[in-house]
């Protein structure tokens, strides 16, 4: 006689954020049989992908009463990451006719796929649009795992309060900014901003701009108002001491060793010596995670940019399974993570997956926490992946019982990786790694028709 199995059990899912964490977790969660609502606090799904020309009124988005504009996305923005590599596994981002046909297209492009997701899964029928959560805690103080959600449609100005079994955190990190500490900038006289406010380059004509970071926005932002500007430069906390590098290919941009302070008379003096009169400083510095909705009781918490404890960066021991988190980690190929997450997540609460007791996740985040701290890794850069993430994917992909990353993916992100940083200005329309392409399109045959 076959072993009898025990049935699944479906829950009643809370999944907030209708981004490309949200839409997925939507589908693996109902395709294990759990009914889920998605509120979404923008009248479309897409999340940061949803260009606006829109800013906030604080330049600095450090004013916690300020009305949030969520995307953090450029005019000129193209993807970092070629398409084949960026979609989910299941539903690649091939072109579409009448589309952005690029290997590296438009945001549109991305919202546009994005769009077809959710209309391909029907997702759109459990969203709640224009529904901003506000409060989400544990229902009774005695700890039945389940959650109270407080939601506000913002038209209608209809507010609920309801409970769930489960709640997915998918509220994306790019919107609180992290800034640049900077001496003697409380007297400086020129316009502070970040690039989260940043989408054309034409207000910077004629101006001196300095930007801090040396991320990939960094790099595509001040080669998007090079155009413009009368002198770009770029100050990064990484670079030596004495870098002062003219860049290739342009007459008014420079990269610089980080900001050593700046004056009341409107000079930034960078640590290389350079001193140089300036209308804007552009903290191009990364965001913050920040879950203003959430009441744990101290269960998670954000410290230095450490969200914890998480059991593989998504389930907190405490309150495991009934609270998880979609795309923390960061420098990866977000969307399979997502989707990989998102399968792991719908089948730890059906009952499908086991996760250790509490006491072994604990183990297992300290031991993180310890190995970091043995390499001198800082607490905010715990959930920073980078070539970590092909090995963190193929544990999720092993507790789900599918396929981890495929061979080529792993080796586009890498070739990609490189070339972005030697050939900013032409990697993204010049490549070698056509055998790759070859390879995901014959993986891709098997869900395209
Ligand atoms: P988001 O897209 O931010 O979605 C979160 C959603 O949650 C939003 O729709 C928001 O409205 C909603 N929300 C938040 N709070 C609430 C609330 N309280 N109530 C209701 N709804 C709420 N990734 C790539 O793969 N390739 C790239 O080239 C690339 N370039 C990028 C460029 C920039 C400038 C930025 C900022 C990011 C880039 N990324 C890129 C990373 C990108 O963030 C991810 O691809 C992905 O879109 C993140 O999805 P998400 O669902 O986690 O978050």
């Amino acid at each position: 006689m076959a072993p009898s199995l025990s049935p699944l059990r479906s829950h009643h899912v809370a999944v907030i954020g209708a981004g490309a964490a949200g839409l997925v977790a939507a589908r693996e969660l109902r395709r294990e049989g759990h009914s889920v609502v998605v509120f979404e606090r923008q009248k479309q799904v897409g999340g940061t992908w949803i260009y606006t020309d829109h800013v906030e009124p604080d330049p600095l988005s450090v004013d916690p009463t300020r009305p949030v504009v969520h995307s953090s996305v450029y005019a000129t923005l193209r993807t970092n990451l070629p398409r084949e590599c960026m979609g989910y596994i299941d539903f690649p981002f091939v072109a579409r006719s009448g589309g952005d046909q690029r290997r590296f297209p438009s945001h549109g492009e991305v919202l546009a796929y994005l769009q077809e997701f959710a209309k391909e899964f029907k997702i759109e029928e459990v969203i709640r649009f224009e529904t901003a959560v506000e409060r989400v805690a544990p229902a009774t103080e005695g700890g039945s795992g389940k959650w109270r959600v407080e939601s506000t449609e913002t038209e209608k100005r209809v507010r609920r309060d309801e409970v769930y079994d489960a709640v997915v955190v998918c509220n994306g990190h790019y919107i609180e900014p992290r800034l640049a500490e900077i001496p003697g900038i409380s007297s400086w006289p020129g316009k502070e901003m970040h690039s989260h406010n940043y989408r054309t380059p034409e207000p910077f004509k004629d101006q001196v701009v300095v930007l801090i970071g040396n991320s990939a926005s960094a790099v595509d932002i001040s080669r998007d108002i090079a155009g413009h500007a009368k002198e770009v430069h770029v100050a990064g906390r990484s670079n030596p001491a004495d870098t002062y590098i003219k860049q290739p290919g342009y007459i008014n941009l420079w990269m610089h060793s980080m900001i050593e302070r700046v004056n009341k008379d409107g000079s930034v003096v960078f640590q290389n010596g350079q001193t140089i009169l300036v209308d804007v400083i552009m903290h191009c510095t990364g965001y913050k995670y920040h879950f203003p909705f959430l009441e744990t009781n101290g269960s998670v918490t954000v410290d230095d940019n450490r969200v914890g404890p998480l059991y593989k960066h998504v389930f907190p021991p405490e309150l495991a399974p009934w609270l998880s988190f979609i795309g923390i980690p960061w420098q990866v190929v977000p969307f399979p993570l997502f989707e990989l997450q998102s399968k792991w997540i719908a089948g730890v609460l059906s009952g499908r997956i086991m996760l250790p007791s509490k006491d072994d996740m604990m183990e297992d985040i300290k031991s993180l926490y310890a190995t970091l701290e043995a390499q001198g890794i800082q607490k905010r850069y715990t959930h920073r992946m980078g070539i970590a993430q092909f090995e963190y994917n193929d544990w999720v992909a092993t507790q789900c019982g599918c396929p981890g990353t495929e061979e080529w993916r792993k080796e586009m992100y890498l070739t990609t990786g490189v070339r972005k940083r030697t050939t900013p200005e032409t990697y993204r329309d010049e490549w070698e790694d056509h055998h790759l392409i070859s390879q995901a399109s014959q993986d891709f045959s098997l869900y395209t028709h």
